[in-house]
């Protein structure tokens, strides 16, 4: 083929004819590796790298549910920042856009120690990727800090968090397109989609769970964000009143001025939508609308509404999962959308 303006355009994925296999990360090349014949979208070293894959459930839970590197995200060069992930088709709101066991984990309070240890047990390939991250000079403590992702919960050890090949190569934004969640039975992070996502747009990830953070960001990171919220004034604004907004829906919720709370949740989903929201806080919202408007008789039924309106959505995320944690918050919203009286809050304003 001669060259042509459309050489452009397609230079990451010639330039990676190289997919990562799905159990040890070793690289191989695309048209020629064996591959997962249900999905044809992950490839093996070999029938050991496939059957492990599949034994711990991973694959077997997510073959054709979430996209594959190669297929429908890739990692390329981005302008300015380093490596990034991008997406190689769109994806539509609240779809799974990948999942990927950690392959490094440590609770971030605990020391270079035991971090030092598990990166002795891990494959070449899989050392490699974690050498080759951001800061290039750094050592792996450093390299662990700025690039892990959060796995669980925090104890005095501080939060349990973990290196993962692909996802700690996403890049930042106040707005992210996507979010993530963890999966403590399969060890794997699953990312989604916060909103439509068009092919060839850079997938980012929010650094902090504070929006336009610039400190933490300079502080943690080393880099200034320029993303929408942190240098478009009308966003910041926007950005800042659902910081307000949603603090005062709990204060107002504890003041039994259910009405007032209903308006501010009411507004706050308004603002969710247009800077499209992560969908957690979304279905968060539903459920404090619901929590203060069932006080009343005459809010009630808008409370059910709203209930419903996050359960949906609840129930789109976790869809073809079988995660517990998951399944008893869906059960827990199901239940009292049923059986309103059974919550806490029931007719107890007039
Ligand atoms: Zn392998
Ligand atoms: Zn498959
Ligand atoms: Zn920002």
């Amino acid at each position: 083929m001669s060259e042509s303006t459309s050489a452009e355009k397609e230079a990451p994925l010639d330039e990676q004819d190289r997919v990562p296999c799905g159990s040890c990360y070793a690289p191989l090349p695309k048209s020629s590796s064996s591959r997962c014949g249900k999905c044809r979208k992950r490839h093996y070293c070999n029938r050991e790298c496939q059957v492990e894959d599949w034994k711990l459930g991973r694959h077997k839970t997510w073959c054709g549910k979430a996209g594959e590197v190669g297929y429908d995200f890739q990692v390329v060069d981005i302008a300015g920042k380093g490596k990034g992930v991008i997406a190689l088709r769109g994806f539509a709101k609240a779809e799974r856009v990948m999942y990927e066991r950690r392959i490094l984990s440590c609770r971030t309070l605990s020391g270079i120690r035991p971090i030092a240890k598990s990166f002795k047990k891990l494959s070449e390939a899989e050392k490699n990727a974690i050498l080759d991250l951001f800061p290039s000079e750094a050592d792996l403590f450093k390299k662990f800090s700025t690039n892990s992702m959060s796995c669980g919960e925090e104890d005095e050890l501080g939060m349990d968090s973990g290196l993962f090949v692909t996802m700690s190569r996403l890049n930042h934004s106040c707005l992210s397109n996507t979010n993530h969640w963890y999966e403590p039975y399969l060890k794997s992070k699953v990312l989604f989609a916060c909103r439509d996502i068009a092919e060839g747009e850079e997938l980012t990830i929010a650094y902090s769970s504070e929006p336009s953070n610039k400190q933490y960001l300079l502080s943690h990171y080393g880099f200034v964000c320029t993303c929408e919220a942190c240098s478009n004034p009308e966003i910041a604004a926007k950005v800042k009143e659902i910081k307000r907004l949603d603090n005062e829906i709990l204060i107002l919720g504890m003041q039994m001025n259910s009405d007032m709370a209903i308006r501010a949740g009411k507004r706050l989903l308004k603002l969710y939508d247009e800077l499209h929201w992560p969908t957690q806080s979304y279905v968060r919202t539903c459920y404090d609308i619901f929590q203060v408007a069932i006080m009343k008789r005459a809010t009630l039924k808008e409370g059910l509404h709203y209930m419903q309106l996050g359960l949906a959505m609840e129930q789109k995320q976790y869809e073809g999962l079988n995660e517990p944690e998951r399944l008893g918050s869906i059960a827990k919203y199901a239940s009292y959308l049923k059986h309103p009286e059974s919550h806490r809050n029931y007719l107890i304003a007039r």
